[in-house]
């Protein structure tokens, strides 16, 4: 969802809640734009997180710092953000009294991942959604005649470049139905339906 653009000019502290690739990034990206603190609260092990260690790396390198095996209990403040109250977790993920600090904040990211729309297209007959992936064949066809898929909503999120060859594949299958080398059912009847064709590429 796009927000808008936030001004980072008056932010003196950033505080990124997650351990994933999102919340790596986002923490590089603000102490790229100037941010002078930022730091990321992730409540397991840094062995742990899902982010890419050699991410990590590069966000600390910029001077991002993160608190491990920690989790947000309120945001405060007057009319806007201000602190994140804070407390540490064991290993199970359960607080450990005694152990609450705050922190500084002006802003306050959430990258803890988003809920998937796929069931959204469940509804429509054809097209099979498994936990939150479209489900496609390899032309990227969905199984509902004329619709196809690929990228992060049916591989359940790569690299640009997964989503481009995905891409390029079902406009590759939609050309070849298009141009008739493909049954009403969406299945390859040419060569050039099943390998992309290099007469397209
Ligand atoms: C923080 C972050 C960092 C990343 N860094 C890298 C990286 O360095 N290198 C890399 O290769 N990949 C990276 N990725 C992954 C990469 O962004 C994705 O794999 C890629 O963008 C997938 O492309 P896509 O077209 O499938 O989906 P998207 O790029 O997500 O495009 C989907 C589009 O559909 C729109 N949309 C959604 N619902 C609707 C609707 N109902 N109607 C109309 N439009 C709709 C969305 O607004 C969006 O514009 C990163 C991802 C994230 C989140």
């Amino acid at each position: 969802m796009k927000l808008g653009t936030i001004d980072l000019s008056k932010v003196r502290h950033a505080v990124v809640i997650g351990g994933g690739n999102t919340a790596v990034d986002a923490s590089r990206e603000l102490r790229g734009l100037g941010v002078p603190s930022v730091t990321m609260l992730y409540r397991g092990v840094k062995e742990n997180m899902s982010g890419y260690a050699h991410e990590w790396s590069a966000a600390f390198s910029k001077g991002a710092t993160a608190e491990w095996q920690t989790v947000v209990t309120a945001c405060t403040g007057a009319g806007h953000v201000q602190q994140v109250q804070c407390v540490r977790v064991d290993t199970n993920k359960n607080p450990v009294a005694g152990t609450e600090f705050t922190l500084q904040a002006d802003l306050v990211l959430m990258a803890i991942g988003q809920a998937k729309l796929g069931n959204m297209l469940a509804v429509l007959p054809g097209i099979r959604v498994d936990r939150g992936r479209i489900m496609i064949d390899e032309h990227g066809y969905t199984g509902r005649p004329g619709w196809y898929a690929g990228g992060d909503c049916t591989n359940a999120g790569k690299e640009v470049v997964n989503a481009v060859a995905e891409g390029k594949i079902a406009a590759h299958a939609i050309d070849a139905a298009i141009m008739g080398h493909m049954n009403a059912n969406g299945n390859a009847t040419s060569k050039i339906a099943r390998t992309g064709g290099s007469s397209h590429a």
